[in-house]
């Protein structure tokens, strides 16, 4: 088995059980024999800040900490990648990690961890709608901000937000070749559904016209679609099957056993690609 998106004990949201030689047991222990381990890269906040909601900035030293350990570690028994998971920032395709950074790393895990800056929907920082990560909305304040967003995502059009983010995806695929694995996708539109795009008014036929384009791009470059165990439209994913993309399982480790995401949840993906006979992929190096 393989598990391309393995979080690293430098970035906080990991715990410090994340080292080199851990990882390799545990994986080893679960049967995993090739896996890439990641370190949050995020060159700039939305915000221009160090720090918004619950990201960050790259801290320069950690991210050479994490080179240079990478560098000295010499697994026993398994093959191990270096990687990076940063997110899709707009529609033109930019992703949150310099060309020269992207360089020093075997792979880029590219996210959607917050709605990105759309032609038909501009980025808005004040309309952040995820009520779970921003406690201080949950008041009427708050509540009248949401409203507002939810209004100006329907304004926008689900069919157009959809669209936009195939198009960012693409865009980044081709521009960054370093781009191998679309991290923790679901059926694509998870992060849409989280920032309260309504994205079942759309016929499921029509998302799934939108998405082929991009289907058929990961098929034709290698790029890998990440599925951790989460809610995914079957037939989303059986179409991207029928074209030729393949399925990477993934816990998005954190810690080893125990905590809200332990690598031993490997196996609840691996099953996930077989309850719907998706093809695995492997990424080439
Ligand atoms: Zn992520
Ligand atoms: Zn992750």
């Amino acid at each position: 088995m393989r598990d391309y998106h393995i979080h690293y004990y430098i970035d906080p949201c990991a715990w410090d059980e994340m080292t080199f030689p851990n990882i390799e047991k545990k994986c080893l222990e679960l049967g995993i024999t090739e896996g890439t381990v990641v370190k949050h890269y995020s060159a700039a906040m939305p915000n221009g800040k160090d720090y918004w909601i619950c990201w960050h900035r790259i801290v320069p030293a950690q991210w050479q900490q994490y080179l240079d350990e990478f560098a000295a570690y010499k697994p026993e028994k398994m093959i191990l990648h270096s990687g990076v998971e940063t997110e899709l920032c707009n529609e033109a395709g930019d992703i949150n990690i310099p060309l020269e950074d992207q360089q020093k790393i075997d792979m880029v895990q590219l996210s959607v961890h917050y709605m990105i800056d759309l032609n038909c929907l501009p980025m808005d920082l004040m309309l952040y709608p995820n009520l779970d990560f921003c406690p201080e909305y949950k008041n009427d304040e708050g509540r009248r901000i949401v409203e507002e967003w939810r209004q100006k995502a329907a304004a926008a059009g689900a069919e157009n937000i959809i669209c936009g983010l195939v198009n960012g995806y693409m865009n980044a695929i081709k521009r960054f070749p370093k781009v191998k694995s679309l991290a923790h996708m679901a059926d694509g539109l998870k992060p849409l559904r989280t920032y309260l795009v309504d994205v079942d008014s759309v016929p499921i036929k029509r998302i799934i016209e939108i998405f082929e384009p991009l289907m058929r791009l990961m098929a034709e470059k290698g790029v890998v679609w990440e599925l951790l165990n989460e809610p995914a439209n079957p037939e989303i994913l059986k179409r991207a099957n029928e074209l030729g993309v393949t399925f990477t399982a993934s816990a998005d480790g954190h810690m080893l056993d125990s905590g809200w995401g332990p690598l031993s949840k490997h196996i609840d993906a691996e099953r996930f690609i077989d309850k719907y006979g998706l093809t695995r992929g492997r990424i080439e190096f």
